[in-house]
């Protein structure tokens, strides 16, 4: 079967220009608001509607309001020095002005005859204790009238283009808008109740009153499953691929990892060793596994991460660990170090920051097999570092990389099982979206012991209560984060204030006691910094955000974050994770200015109730809405023109389950199903996923 968009689509990917009503002007205009071909159009649709039904008068109505009335034409009046020009009408009852600023007189002696009845529709107002309507939106011959919808889908414009312009050139595509084989599955459109696809669009641009605006109504509902369905039908394709990419049977006897285990001062919880298990199974598998490990800030990621990479290692293989940052990749090099030693694993990192022989070292041993284990950062995936035998990627704090960069590391051809792991709880309709090529495994339960933390809001005019608050906890033998405020600015300018507030917390608390981070520092500088705090010698450590994934020292147990307001929900919940990790009950202050805008003030308050991720995502993802939230840019998550993330997560789940179970019939789409999804595919963009569809 050829891959290429099916002819019976041609029309609806023809130029806007074929439009009625379109010109090179038009389709310009149309293009800024993402319409570039026909069948965008039949995608936006109306946002609201005008109801234009005749009515006999406008007496009795409450104005203003628009209201579409027969009226006999009276007498004109040209305008009295910089006036409007107006014109006389009468209704069935009622004389009111129709009047217009700057007309041309001959065009509207030509639309409103004196003597002649018309049918004028607008909104009319009360100016001067005078019924008036300005500027008409239709004027018609009684004839005419039923050009006029009784209800006028109102679209969303954009500069030059006109609501004329929108249903005239809409009309002209749903008129050459093909009847499509159904693509959704016969039982669920009978249980649904859902119109075929063309019914549906029609339904949806001709919207008969203001309830059919409704995203409730089947008709929109069918057209958001079909957005959903096809990104889901995307992801599946991605995951089958990868599937299909042979992977290796992991054989391990689990005896590495026993002895990373007995070193450790404590057992794993239920939920490590569940998840290990279903990571086990996925490498047991001669396919490539492709798995999300989420939990939240503090569930024990890292343990999980090296039991598998245990088994990898005794089966012969390599395991590499990818963190976001610099200083995650040092902090799990740290931690896993001592691991590795009690398994007689050998392990090593490998950062942007290794040159010259260092680096050439680090690779010749990585090629010849001489480490088992290596740790970095995105440096790991450069074209020269070669490994001997790479058997399992384990991407660390995943939210930073998008489904883009996810697949072309899965692209890069090597039978190597993928492991991503996540501490953004994200809702579950994301999910869904964002990771609906994946299994997913979560852990659902932290380390035994943990105190909860107490989250406190101050003032930033209490900066004085808090220092002296510190002070205190400090001589106690604690030890404490203060993040400094975000500014977006630039990173130099968030540097000064880093360093500005580490000068003077240095004179409050003591020159030895406090050390700073930030991520314009050298990279030694920050090292030692890191080093000392993790060894209790400075007790507190002001810092930039860089502190914000991953890091860990247990005896941390006070994080002051200044300028609280500023930051979202999901990185004040990164960063209230840094503390909370030992028995020692924790303790998050959150300095805020005043004034505080409302959105700061819902933030904060939720901050301070809950500590459960998923309830913070699910409340992050509605101040904020879906793109934002995983950063649209970088997120690789489509823009659905017609669906909603929010509102419509169940229909998302029935996607991704109808379009795997698709695939495991159809896996190249040659059904008749398979072929009317393919059209869909077309529909929306979505030619690359084509591109994976299996051969044959
Ligand atoms: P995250 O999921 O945020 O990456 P980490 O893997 O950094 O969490 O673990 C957080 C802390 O919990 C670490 O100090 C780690 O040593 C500790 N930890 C992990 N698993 C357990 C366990 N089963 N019991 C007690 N402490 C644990
Ligand atoms: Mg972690």
């Amino acid at each position: 079967m050829s891959n290429t968009r099916p002819e019976i689509l041609f029309p609806l990917f023809a130029a806007l220009t074929s439009l009625d009503g379109v010109g090179p002007k038009t389709a310009e205009n149309l293009e800024n608001m993402g319409v570039e071909r026909p069948k965008d159009l039949l995608f936006s649709l109306p946002q609201s509607g005008i109801d234009r039904r005749l009515k006999s008068t406008i007496q009795g109505l409450t104005y203003p309001l628009v209201v579409t009335v027969e009226v006999e034409v009276g007498i004109h009046q040209a305008p009295r020095g910089r006036g409007p020009y107006r014109v006389m009408v009468r209704d069935a009852e009622q004389d009111f002005q129709i009047v217009f600023f700057h007309a041309r007189e001959d065009w509207v002696q030509k639309m409103l005859p004196t003597g002649q009845r018309r049918i004028v529709s607008g909104k009319i107002e009360v100016f001067d204790g005078v019924a008036q309507m300005t500027h008409p939106d239709h004027i018609l011959r009684a004839n005419e009238a039923e050009n006029l919808p009784n209800f006028e889908p109102v679209y969303p414009l954009t500069a030059g283009v006109t609501q004329k312009t929108m249903s005239k050139a809409v009309a002209s595509v749903l008129g050459r808008t093909p009847d499509l084989a159904e693509w959704i599955d016969a039982s669920l459109m009978k249980k649904q109740g859902w119109p075929n696809w063309k019914t549906a669009l029609e339904a949806a641009h001709q919207p008969e009153n203001i309830n059919d605006i409704s995203p409730m109504t089947p008709a929109r509902q069918r057209l958001a499953y079909d957005e959903f369905l096809a990104h889901q039908m995307t992801l599946a394709l991605a995951r089958a691929r990868a599937k299909r990419a042979k992977g290796i049977a992991t054989k391990a006897k689990g005896l590495m990892a026993r002895l990373v285990l007995d070193s450790l001062p404590y057992k794993p919880t239920g939920a490590q060793t569940r998840t290990v298990g279903e990571v086990l199974a996925d490498l047991a598998q001669p396919l490539r596994m492709n798995r999300l490990l989420q939990g939240d800030v503090g569930s024990g990621k890292t343990l999980v991460a090296m039991l598998a990479m245990c088994d990898v290692v005794e089966a012969g293989g390599q395991a590499a660990m990818m963190a976001p940052t610099e200083i995650l990749a040092r902090q799990h090099i740290a931690s896993l170090t001592k691991m590795a030693e009690a398994g007689g694993i050998r392990i090593e990192i490998l950062t942007g920051r290794d040159k010259g022989a260092v680096r050439k070292t680090k690779l010749a041993a990585l090629a010849s097999g001489e480490i088992d284990i290596l740790i970095g950062t995105h440096a790991l995936f450069q074209k020269d570092v070669v490994f001997n035998n790479l058997r399992l990627a384990i991407i660390d704090e995943q939210h930073r990389f998008g489904v883009h960069q996810r697949m072309e590391l899965g692209a890069k051809g090597q039978a190597v099982d993928i492991l991503v792991m996540t501490a953004t709880p994200i809702p579950r309709s994301l999910a869904l979206a964002h990771y609906g090529d994946m299994d997913v495994s979560v852990l659902d339960e932290k380390p035994p012991g943990r105190k909860p933390i107490e989250t406190v809001l101050v003032s930033s005019g209490r900066m004085d209560e808090v220092v002296k608050h510190l002070r205190k906890a400090l001589a106690d033998g604690r030890q404490a984060y203060w993040v400094c405020p975000l500014v977006e600015e630039s990173e130099l300018v968030d540097m000064t204030a880093a360093e500005d507030r580490f000068r003077m917390l240095r004179l409050a608390l003591g020159e030895d006691v406090v050390g700073l981070v930030h991520g314009q520092m050298p990279v030694a500088d920050k090292d030692a910094a890191m080093a000392a705090f993790n060894a209790g010698e400075t007790r507190l450590l002001v810092a930039t955000t860089v502190i914000e994934v991953g890091v860990d020292v247990p005896n941390a147990t006070i994080i002051v974050i200044e300028g609280a307001e500023n930051f979202g929900l999901a990185q004040l919940h990164q960063l209230r994770g840094r503390v909370g990790r030992g028995d020692i009950a924790s303790t998050c202050l959150l300095m805020f200015d005043t004034p505080l805008s409302e959105g700061g003030t819902a933030r904060l308050k939720i901050m301070r109730e809950t500590q459960d991720g998923f309830k913070i995502a699910d409340e992050d993802l509605r101040i904020r809405g879906a793109g934002d939230l995983l950063g649209l840019k970088q997120s690789g998550l489509p823009r659905f023109r017609i669906a909603d993330l929010e509102s419509q997560a169940a229909l998302m789940e029935i996607a991704q389950d109808d379009a795997r179970l698709l695939l495991t019939i159809d896996p190249g789409l040659t059904s008749d199903r398979g072929r009317a999804i393919r059209a869909l595919l077309y529909l929306m963009d979505r030619d690359r996923a084509i591109l994976l569809l299996s051969v044959g």
